[in-house]
């Protein structure tokens, strides 16, 4: 399989550090593919150079007019340039199996949301996940049961967004995923 990873351009805690670097090698040593944003910074940088290092694939889609700021990674299995912001979403969505946010900012929650958004009106049918040992996202998940109480996120959709403890349960998680019928059409698959 190969994940698509969302996490910080920022370099964040240590524990978010030693997750990212712990995730990346659990992918690796699976054999298990990587596609990324593509940037040499953050977390995003120490998901790949771990994965790299332990012989995993890594595939970064990057815009062009954050190949500079990013500091696009150079030693990746494959970087690819885009044009814009929204292909680079489109192009990771296509390339991966299933879906997984580490600790970041506000542009790693547009990427999880967007993915979790497209799996709810079944355009993908693929799992998607947090990775959250020390409860960084509880704030978050606490906000998607309060819509669900309200009746804004059905049940089930609530339900596919998965939040695991460790990659072990991830894993786990993703090979054990069934999707959940459409929103509108109560079909699985889009
Ligand atoms: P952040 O979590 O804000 O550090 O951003 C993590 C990654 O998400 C970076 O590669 C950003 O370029 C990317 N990103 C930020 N905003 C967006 C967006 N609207 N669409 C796609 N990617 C984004």
């Amino acid at each position: 399989m190969r994940f698509a990873v969302f996490t910080g351009s920022s370099d964040g805690t240590d524990g978010h550090r030693r997750l990212a670097a712990d995730l990346a090698s659990h992918l690796a040593a699976a054999g298990h593919g990587i596609v990324y944003g593509g940037a040499q910074v953050g977390l995003m940088g120490v998901v790949a150079d771990t994965a790299l290092a332990a012989g995993g694939e890594v595939i970064g889609v990057i815009p062009r007019h954050l190949v500079v700021g990013e500091i696009a990674h150079r030693g990746l299995t494959r970087l690819e340039v885009v044009e814009t912001m929204h292909e680079r979403k489109a192009r990771m969505a296509q390339l991966a199996d299933a879906f997984v946010a580490l600790p970041g900012g506000a542009g790693t929650l547009e990427e999880l949301f967007e993915v979790f958004t497209w799996g709810q009106l079944g355009l993908h049918t693929k799992p998607t996940a947090i990775l959250d040992p020390d409860g960084f996202y509880s704030p978050l998940l606490g906000q998607l049961d309060v819509m669900r109480e309200l009746g804004y996120v059905r049940p089930a959709h609530r339900d596919s967004l998965g939040a695991a403890r460790n990659v072990e349960e991830l894993l786990a998680w993703v090979a054990a995923y069934e999707h959940p019928r459409s929103k509108w059409t109560g079909e699985r698959g889009g």
